[in-house]
């Protein structure tokens, strides 16, 4: 908890002394009308980022102590997933990323809750275009395993080293400097805290293998038909391994 609130203020500290700086300078120097509002522009960009950050953290919170309550249906992860993959083709393109889709199975049913299903696929695939330069690849495949869904998304992106793999998990975990090349957009470090939550859940499991300078692979097995759970705050569900 106190390694949290310290990292909680930490994270909202620097937008806030960015955009009291950001004023600051602009009441003392600005001139012309342009330079006010270029003043008025970036600090309506880093609110818009502590607010995401304020969304992400409350959401989070309210997962991780039980106030979200999954709203099960059944659903093919086929489907899913082919709607959520097709959401990244045109960005994709736009990086000049392939992206495929396999789907090793045609269908696979069970039960899951719709909404949280797109935000754990949405999170692994924005990371994997986010990691992964131009000319690279990303794949999102399917399989069913007796009564396990089994899904997977790999890159051919930067991977992640060693030291940092059993960390990813953590709030506002990032790697300094990763994604650079890719993307210059800057993560909360939420993203993966996320998924392990929704991971949890659902009762499966995630696992990571990675390799720096040749990819990723995050592995996420759900159980088909299993009831309804709420995950506490702990690690269990996830591993990493270094390839
Ligand atoms: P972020 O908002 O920074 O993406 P995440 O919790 O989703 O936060 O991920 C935590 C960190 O894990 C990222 O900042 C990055 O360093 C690393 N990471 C996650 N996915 C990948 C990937 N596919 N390739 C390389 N690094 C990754």
């Amino acid at each position: 908890m106190r390694q949290f609130s310290t990292d909680v203020s930490h994270e909202l500290r620097t937008p806030i002394t960015v955009i009291r700086g950001q004023l600051e300078v602009a009441l003392f120097t600005a001139q012309t009308v342009d330079q006010y509002r270029d003043a008025i522009v970036d600090s309506l960009a880093d609110i818009e980022r502590l607010s995401q950050i304020v969304r992400a953290l409350l959401l989070l919170s309210q997962a991780e102590t039980g106030q979200v309550i999954l709203q099960k249906q059944q659903l093919d992860l086929v489907e899913v997933a082919a709607g959520v993959v097709d959401q990244f083709q045109i960005p994709a393109e736009g990086a000049e990323v392939t992206l495929q889709f396999i789907e090793n199975v045609p269908h696979c049913a069970g039960e899951f809750d719709r909404v949280q299903i797109e935000r754990m696929l949405s999170n692994l695939l924005s990371n994997a275009m986010k990691f992964t330069p131009s000319g690279g690849q990303v794949r999102v495949s399917i399989d069913r395993l007796d009564d396990m869904a089994e899904i997977r998304v790999e890159d051919t992106g930067e991977g992640i080293s060693p030291e940092h793999l059993p960390h990813i998990f953590d709030r506002f975990y990032r790697v300094r400097g990763a994604g650079e090349q890719a993307s210059p957009e800057k993560g909360l470090g939420l993203g993966l805290s996320f998924v392990a939550w929704i991971v949890r859940a659902h009762n499966g499991t995630v696992d990571v293998e990675s390799e720096t300078g040749k990819g990723t692979r995050f592995t996420v097995r759900l159980p088909l038909n299993s009831p309804v759970s709420i995950p506490q705050i702990d690690s269990s569900g996830v591993s990493t391994s270094v390839a």
